[in-house]
């Protein structure tokens, strides 16, 4: 009795101090399994990496190893309690003779102190931008190095993130060692300063800071985050819907606001490079350029070998970092594992092995084709949707203008279109190997348009057919054809105003079952619905008691859908210039409705301020610099100013789109 009571004990003691991973869950380990064994596996939805050599590292717990059992396939318990294995490993001293605590791994707090010490050290290229905070409230950091790092320039951008599962330690190591590589070589080695200076290098280095801390694959909610990301999203590792998580909320807001040219996205657990998709064995529309940047990493680690494959090859996965950035964004991605080991002792070895490829991948990054679209009429930059021999959208950059494509050598005919401009496509690109063509484009204002039309999917469940990308710009007859309980989601561009009539139609292209259409004015809901229809329809926002919405959600089963448009309410204002004033006195006057930017091109002695008709300050801002992006906070009429002691002269104030 005595014992029993003991035991009950020790086990609400080892509950007590449960780490990040799942109640009881273990590592189990496949070698030599064959292809159909490789399929049965894949039918179990386990999390873990696979090999497509057969070998396999799962992580279940004890009713998941039921189903394994199940099955028949032979596997080795490997670390038979994760949260027991991995609960001192941050503690333990160096001079513990524990392979579990390699010398040379930094804390979460290392990390981000070693963050800190480059931005003071060199403050000319290093920025640190924390975009978030985890669950557990850390705060999540990207570490950017570029020339004028403060300001975004016509630059590709780059995105190197590690992390997402937090016990693959290795990933955020290799990209804290290549800030300080980066930093310190940049005066003394002429190609690093033309890297750093020619590009805008994104350093994110933990996705999942409390999954490092817990040393978890998963974050404090016990959610696979690299489950979680919204395209082609498929309730897997956890994940209760798409961007359900809030570091994947994080993530995916950052690479929307930079919209990267490549990312590599850092795992361990195995040693090969991926690229799209994860979610099926389709070859998406750009695998030319994706392959070619893999075997590019490949032959340049030091690997002696470091095969390529199609992510889905090793494993079906649904809402991984890969599928998202390339779906929605267009960016060229790779995942990258380093080391079979997940915590290798070795780690500057692992290091050393990856860093040439990162920096071959910098230099290439900014290949291709680049440019910036403007308005042809005023030469402001036009926020467009552009993609290249109809590969999947990428997209302009709404304050700069400027775009950037990875392609390989080659003629490639590039379209453009934008919201309230007439599209255009401009054929017949010349691309030479490792050099960039720049392509300026000019876009004409379509006087008679009156909707905004789809302009990027940001979210998608998977099991639908077609390409997503068929959904954006005008009617077309091209569709694509809706699956699963959370549909599709379209962000409009602009937030679409609620004024009399209907707002919102929805265009199916020949299929008759039934569809709802929800709108909502953020990215992840609250979803109101304004009616259901089986064709071609409007919809009326007062119908959910919106007075704006910029999303739309269309769910349904087969549904063939082809577009959807929003009666765009038109602006006031476009201010002549220059405007000059002194401190207090209005210098501009303008109205505008809620959601569009206003952008002030101006010199300023001292500072500007943005008051409502009511004398309220909106805006308290400096832009010496050039260009001001400023949202208003709502439909209204507000008064530029300059600031207290100072004079301002603004030379455009623009509607910016
Ligand atoms: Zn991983």
């Amino acid at each position: 009795m005595k014992k029993t009571y003991f035991l009950l004990l020790l086990v609400a003691a080892i509950a007590a101090t449960a780490y990040g991973w799942r109640n009881q869950e273990m590592e189990i380990r496949f070698t030599g399994l064959n292809v159909p064994q490789l399929e049965q596996l894949r039918a179990l939805n386990l999390n873990g990496e696979v090999s497509p050599l057969g070998d396999a590292a799962m992580y279940v717990i004890p009713d998941e190893l039921k189903q394994v059992d199940a099955s028949g396939l032979i596997y080795q318990i490997t670390i038979p309690d994760l949260n027991a294995h991995y609960s001192g490993f941050w503690q333990q001293s160096k001079v513990v003779p524990n392979i579990l605590v390699p010398a040379g791994y930094s804390t979460y707090e290392q990390i981000i102190a070693a963050i800190d010490s480059l931005v003071r050290v060199f403050p000319n290229i290093c920025q640190k931008i924390v975009v978030g905070k985890s669950m557990q409230n850390r705060d999540i950091c990207v570490l950017k190095i570029s020339n004028n790092v403060s300001v975004h320039e016509n630059e590709a951008e780059i995105v190197y993130d590690a992390g997402i599962h937090g016990d693959e330690v290795g990933g955020p190591e290799n990209l804290i060692k290549f800030a300080r590589e980066i930093c310190a070589n940049y005066s003394s080695n002429p190609d690093i300063k033309k890297s750093v200076d020619s590009r805008e290098i994104y350093l994110y280095m933990m996705i999942n800071p409390d999954g490092r801390v817990s040393m978890s694959r998963y974050n404090a909610n016990n959610v696979d985050c690299n489950r979680d990301y919204g395209y082609m999203w498929g309730a897997q590792g956890g994940s209760t819907a798409p961007c359900s998580q809030q570091e994947i909320r994080v993530a995916r807001n950052f690479f929307l606001s930079i919209q990267p040219s490549v990312q590599i996205t850092y795992h361990s657990g195995q040693e090969y490079v991926l690229y799209p998709w994860g979610f099926t064995g389709n070859t998406p529309p750009d695998r030319t350029h994706h392959a070619y940047l893999a075997n590019l990493y490949a032959t340049n680690s030091t690997y002696t070998t470091l095969p390529v494959y199609s992510s889905y090859a090793t494993y079906q996965t649904f809402g991984e970092t890969i599928d998202y950035t390339y779906g929605c964004m267009g960016t060229t991605i790779l995942t990258e594992e380093i080391s079979i080991n997940k915590q290798p002792s070795d780690v500057q070895g692992y290091y050393d092995k990856n860093v040439p490829a990162m920096k071959i991948l910098i230099e290439y990054a900014g290949y291709g084709v680049q440019g910036i679209v403007n308005n042809a009429a005023t030469a402001q930059p036009v926020t467009a949707i552009l993609s290249v021999n109809q590969g999947f959208p990428f997209y302009s950059d709404p304050v700069v203008g400027d775009y950037h494509k990875f392609l390989t050598a080659g003629t490639y005919s590039i379209r453009v279109m934008a919201n309230g401009y007439t599209a255009k496509t401009v054929a017949s690109v010349a691309i030479l190997d490792k050099q960039t063509t720049a392509v300026n484009i000019t876009l004409d204002r379509d006087p008679a348009a009156k909707y905004a039309w789809g302009y990027r999917v940001v979210s998608v469940q998977t099991g639908g057919t077609g390409n997503t990308f068929s959904v954006l710009g005008q009617q077309d007859n091209l569709y694509y054809t809706l699956s699963g309980a959370n549909g599709l989601v379209a962000d409009m561009q602009y937030p679409i105003e609620n004024i009399s009539g209907k707002e919102i139609t929805v265009f199916i292209s020949g299929s008759t079952s039934t569809y709802t259409c929800y709108a909502g004015q953020a990215i992840d809901g609250p979803w109101l619905s304004l009616g259901t229809s089986a064709r071609t329809d409007s919809f009326d926002l007062a119908a959910g008691a919106l007075s704006s919405a910029r999303y739309i959600r269309i769910q349904g089963a087969n549904i063939n859908l082809d577009a959807i448009s929003g009666f765009k309410s038109y602006l006031t204002p476009v201010l002549s210039s220059p405007l000059t004033g002194k401190a207090g006195a209005g210098i501009a006057v303008f109205r505008t409705n809620a959601g569009y930017a206003i952008r002030l091109n101006g010199r300023v002695q001292g500072q500007i301020t943005i008051v409502t008709a009511q004398g309220r300050c909106c805006l308290h801002a400096c832009i010496d610099n050039g260009v001001y992006l400023w949202r208003p906070p709502g439909r209204g009429m507000f008064i530029i100013q300059a600031a207290s002691g100072g004079r301002a002269a603004i030379q455009q104030c623009i509607v910016a789109e």
